[in-house]
């Protein structure tokens, strides 16, 4: 089955009364016939669901999509891409243990691992993610390297099976951070990557529509301290640390409603990231005959601009027409934002510059419109400034 086949086919599920789509299951419990019935959920001696918290069919419908299109061993959905990048981290983690990641990352998640500093996990950062840099950089309490494929917003791209090699020599796990590339254009865990989060905010849901997030373990996570009382479960270890223990604990559960819009999302990937890409890479190249600094990695959909002042970044983004002043990416439309004075408003200087965010950046994500109106938007912006 091929890709666009696969989004419409791949989960070889059947929904009640022939339903095409997951019927959105509104309910916080699920009661059963006895006590005995119930136990045995609890205890996943049998199949159902008991608490919305813990499973969902709606929940699951979109967690079993996700993972047949990461070619992952499940998929465990959350209600934001930060909640995601928390829990795939925290399974694998105690006090006293490290992580490396790349300085460019996600303003939330660098705000994040300086979170975790105050309970004893410490990260190292790297320019880049190079093997030779986790080489250098790996000590004996390293558990995790956390790196983004396509870096936002400094579109930098991780050669994960490379990186995934180093994690491998020394034990360790890679987590990858895929929102701005999608199933579409990369599968991480096919490149040796052992687990791939994804703000499904973004691309996934594809509309804008709702905040969420997913984590999918591939089958050989590396053992962890962490995950010592897990082992037991074998290539399921991190997959139950997690679904009972660290996401179960912290409850954040994704609402059904949200896993439905995700669904219906995730059915027009293919098609959108196509139309979304072949728009970045005409834009980019439009942009720079119009003499902008202009930076896409010729991957994706997100672009980036160099206006020469705040001041002309701001006019530029306030002259456009077709592009909503907005901080997200991965819709539908075209949006643009000024990281600097957003995104990383909390950020120092220096964590700026390491992230490739200047005050004169614009972050354009593309959209879906004609983009002979999206080069006439541009166009008219810059005479206007
Ligand atoms: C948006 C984003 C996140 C955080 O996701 P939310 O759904 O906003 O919590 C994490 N990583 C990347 C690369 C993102 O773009």
């Amino acid at each position: 089955m091929r890709f666009n086949t696969r989004l419409l086919h791949g989960d070889a599920q059947t929904n009640p009364y022939g339903a095409t789509l997951p019927p959105i299951v509104q309910s916080s419990a699920f009661a059963h016939e006895s006590a005995e019935q119930l136990e045995k959920i609890f205890e996943n001696k049998a199949p159902g669901f008991a608490y919305s918290r813990i499973g969902n069919p709606t929940v699951a419908a979109f967690e079993k999509r996700m993972s047949v299109l990461e070619g992952g061993i499940d998929a465990i959905a959350c209600a934001s891409g930060m909640a995601a990048v928390s829990m795939a981290l925290l399974a694998f983690l105690r006090s006293g243990d490290e992580i490396i990641a790349g300085s460019g990352l996600f303003g939330g998640t660098l705000d994040l691992l300086g979170n975790f500093a105050a309970f004893g996990i410490k990260t190292t950062f790297l320019e880049s993610v190079t093997a030779e840099a986790v080489h250098s950089a790996v000590t004996p309490n390293t558990r995790v390297i956390f790196a983004e494929y396509i870096g936002n917003p400094k579109l930098d791209v991780t050669n994960i099976r490379a990186v995934a090699q180093a994690a491998d020599a020394h034990g360790i796990a890679l987590v990858v951070d895929s929102t701005t590339a999608t199933p579409a254009l990369i599968r991480p865990l096919e490149e040796g990557a052992h687990v791939v989060v994804h703000s499904s905010s973004k691309y996934i849901n594809g509309g804008g529509s709702g905040i969420s997030g997913v984590i999918i373990p591939g089958a050989r996570v590396p053992a962890t301290p962490a995950l010592e009382a897990f082992q037991k479960y074998g290539k399921f270890a991190y997959v139950q640390r997690i679904r009972q223990d660290i996401w179960r604990n912290f409850g954040p559960c994704l609402a059904p409603e949200n896993a439905y819009l995700n669904c219906l999302g995730l059915e027009t990937l293919g098609l959108r990231m196509e139309r979304l890409c072949a728009n970045a890479a005409e834009l980019a190249a439009y942009l720079e005959q119009q003499g902008l600094e202009v930076r896409y990695p010729a991957i994706g959909a997100i672009l980036t601009v160099r206006a020469g002042t705040k001041a002309r970044a701001f006019a530029l983004i306030n002259a456009l027409r077709y592009a909503k002043i907005a901080s997200n990416i991965g819709d539908v439309r075209t949006l643009v934002i000024h990281p600097s004075s957003t995104i990383y408003l909390h950020s120092s200087e220096a964590q700026k510059r390491a992230a490739g965010v200047y005050d004169d950046l614009i972050r354009v994500s593309v959209g879906i419109e004609d983009i002979a109106d999206l080069k006439e938007d541009w166009r008219r912006a810059i005479d206007a400034t």
